[in-house]
């Protein structure tokens, strides 16, 4: 074989090694993001919970002070009450006690209002602390297996990249320009002929140039993608065997045979 197109068939599996790595160690971080995420949503959803309950506390509070004040007023106007003189000051009171009864019984409403949602909010609460459990441990996993992965992809792309050199050292300036240009604008430079096609563009080759691809002893460009064409003798005998017509007659294989 044609020490280029040897070099070339390793330094494309290279590339293609190359690329896959460097996609992985970019994809990691992202997936870690991903997660953060879901992260800052349970602490969120953990803190609102919190200051929901916290907020109905507080409210309570203030209602159940309420209450009392205007309990202390009441028993004040009961004993001014006893001491006045005249009807008129006697149901002006009246009417004040019955006002700072309603607001009392305003007051008790409200506080109901605040317990009746307790129970769900408390739910809430726990479900939020159990998520928020769940996702920082799954991160910390998430995490590790990232730090790893990562470490051991740049150790196989460190390794890719010093065979890489070796196989480019091994082809001629030339044909690496042309290899490096169409893997530019193709994402692949090389590509297996098949079937008197060129795999990558599936373009059919002239059967002169197939024939040429085929002893692999020459640089041969598909017309149609530009890829450098080579052949793999195993694949197209296989094929052949799948599909008799294709074979060419061999009355002297056969008699020979015979
Ligand atoms: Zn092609």
């Amino acid at each position: 074989m044609n020490s280029d197109l040897a070099n070339l068939i390793e330094l494309q599996h290279a590339d293609t090694e190359i690329a896959r790595l460097k996609a992985e160690i970019a994809a990691l971080p992202k997936r870690v993001a991903v997660i953060e995420e879901k992260l800052a949503g349970s602490k969120d959803r953990l803190d609102k919970a919190k200051a929901a309950l916290k907020t109905d506390e507080a409210n309570r509070r203030k209602y159940e002070g309420e209450i009392q004040n205007l309990r202390q007023k009441i028993s004040k106007y009961r004993d001014q009450m006893l001491a006045v003189k005249t009807n008129q000051e006697y149901r002006a009171l009246g009417t004040e006690v019955e006002f700072a009864e309603k607001e009392i019984s305003g007051f008790e409403d409200k506080i109901l209002e605040t317990m009746i949602d307790v129970d769900d909010k408390n739910g809430d609460l726990k479900r939020a602390e159990s998520d928020l459990k769940a996702h920082t441990a799954e991160i910390e996993k998430e995490k590790a297996e990232a730090r790893s992965r990562t470490a051991e992809d740049e150790k196989a792309l460190a390794e890719w990249s010093a065979k890489r050199d070796q196989y480019r050292s091994g082809v001629s300036a030339e044909t690496l320009r042309h290899y490096d240009r169409v893997l530019t604008r193709r994402g692949s430079a090389i590509a297996e002929a098949r079937d008197h096609k060129c795999s990558a563009c599936q373009v059919m080759l002239r059967p002169q140039v197939y024939s040429d691809v085929m002893s692999n002893e020459q640089i041969i460009m598909c017309d149609s993608c530009n890829r450098i064409l080579y052949f793999v003798p195993t694949v197209e005998a296989d094929l052949a065997n799948e599909e008799p017509r294709q074979l060419a007659p061999r009355p002297e294989a056969d008699a020979a045979a015979q």
